[in-house]
């Protein structure tokens, strides 16, 4: 009774909330106009410095970026005085309606889990927060890769750039085509299945799940080279017909594929990004190359494998200090190949844990993705980049996203600190804007949502 009585209270605010910002977003819309004078602008080859220090935003663009910009009248002056300004960040690869709360168990039996106890509001009201919290970290812009519900992302992303709720902008693949059961065990009844993934076994099921994800919204095809952690892979005749049917029909193509078997098959049908990529070998890396595939590695740094240690049930987890020296030579090898190869590379956390019972913020963490690459020897510059203007490639190249320059969509964040002398200074985020829309410092509904997302 008393969930009930919360869920309805949810639902009331959330109301409230949709004429409160859908007013106050159509005010801003018609004559925003903000004036920031930083201390630095980092350049766009993520170099050094630029000359100017001043951008001038009208609406969802940036306008003029100067030295001694003279303030239009009506325009609102925001001084950042300490702060470093970079383009808002791009991760292209979240989960934000997916939450694992036994840390590094098992996936596929977590899946089985989160179907069972996690209802549909709990998953909303969670992912309300959570696009929140992307927003907070300076993430403007997120690729969303399923394991969502039926299109639950398509509703969120309607949420989001309706003004209902504060998120990030959002891309979305809907649920995931995969063969078997997709990423649950192969015990898992198919009613279960089909609530996350779309299942395919002929060239007219790929078809029409292409059509349908095209009729339901999304903006492009996850689809899962093999299924690990569960069983079974998808053939490279189907996988060949969802990349072209899928390209036909002007949608890009992710491929889950963790391994270098299924990664090689998903380059040669043409797949638009290999997602892990957790063992690749030189021939794949170089077929990537030369076919300007996008590899999106997911890794965690060594303070998130920290975090999994103290927070697994002792005994369960999979990692030993040994397996991750292994992990992080092999995956360094990896990277610094992929970077020779020419091999294009976004930015992408796959964070999906339930970090709200620990009082985290998942925003927060996903960022410690780039705190992996740089342990793994990236320099600040190859990381900002890969964060900004090749994820913005990788995701939307119709827009002017990822860059601070003068037409350029107005994603901008400040840092309190220089992220080009330590990348860790991507944790000190003290200014967000998004589409020309600055992200206000209290959240209204975030403590009422924080109680139901434990
Ligand atoms: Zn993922």
């Amino acid at each position: 009774m008393f969930r009930k009585m919360c869920y309805m209270t949810v639902i009331i605010l959330i109301l409230i909330l949709v004429i409160y910002f859908s007013i106050s977003i159509k005010q801003k819309r018609s004559d925003s106009c903000y004036h920031i004078i930083a201390n630095q602008i980092i350049n766009n080859k993520f170099s050094g410095y630029r000359l100017d220090k001043e951008i001038l935003v009208k609406n969802d663009k940036i306008v003029l970026i100067s030295n001694n910009i003279k303030t239009p009248s009506g325009c609102e002056i925001v001084r950042l005085p300490e702060s470093t300004i970079i383009p808002g960040l791009i991760d292209t690869h979240t989960h934000i309606l997916f939450f694992e709360k036994n840390y590094d168990i098992n996936f596929s039996t977590e899946l089985v889990r989160s179907d069972r106890e996690d209802g549909k509001f709990f998953r909303f009201a969670c992912a309300i927060l959570r696009a929140r919290s992307y927003l907070e970290a300076g993430i403007t812009t997120v690729r969303d890769l399923g394991n969502s519900g039926y299109f639950w992302d398509v509703k969120l992303k309607k949420m989001i750039d309706s003004g209902i709720v504060e998120g990030p902008r959002m891309y979305v693949s809907g649920p995931g085509i995969a063969t078997r059961y997709g990423q649950f065990p192969s015990d898992t009844p198919k009613s279960t299945v089909l609530k996350e993934y779309q299942l395919v076994e002929t060239n007219e099921d790929v078809e029409s799940q292409v059509e349908l994800h095209m009729r339901s919204g999304t903006d492009l095809i996850k689809v899962y080279a093999n299924n690990s952690p569960g069983e079974g892979a998808i053939s490279f005749d189907l996988l060949s017909k969802i990349v072209s049917y899928s390209h036909q029909k002007g949608l890009k193509v992710a491929a889950h594929a963790e391994f270098d078997e299924e990664a090689k098959k998903a380059a040669i049908a043409g797949v638009d990004s290999i997602e892990h990529g957790y063992e690749l070998s030189e021939s794949t890396l170089s077929l990537m190359a030369s076919n300007k595939i996008f590899l999106v590695p997911t890794y965690f740094s060594k303070q998130m494998y920290s975090f999994i240690f103290e927070n697994t049930v002792p005994g369960k987890h999979r990692y030993s200090p040994y397996l991750i020296d292994y992990v992080f030579k092999k995956r360094e090898w990896i990277i610094r190949k992929a970077i020779q190869a020419g091999v294009p590379i976004a930015f992408g956390s796959d964070m999906y844990f339930h970090l709200q019972s620990k009082g985290e913020s998942i925003g927060r963490f996903s960022k410690d993705t780039l705190v992996a690459y740089s342990e793994l020897g990236l320099l600040p510059e190859e990381i900002l980049r890969m964060a900004t203007q090749a994820s913005a490639n990788l995701v939307d190249n119709s827009k002017k996203l990822g860059i601070i320059e003068e037409g350029a969509i107005a994603d901008i964040i400040a840092l309190n600190g220089d992220p080009i002398k330590d990348i860790r200074s991507i944790n000190q985020v003290s200014f967000v804007m998004k589409n020309g829309i600055m992200l206000k410092k209290t959240c209204i509904y975030c403590s009422l949502l924080g109680k139901i997302c434990k």
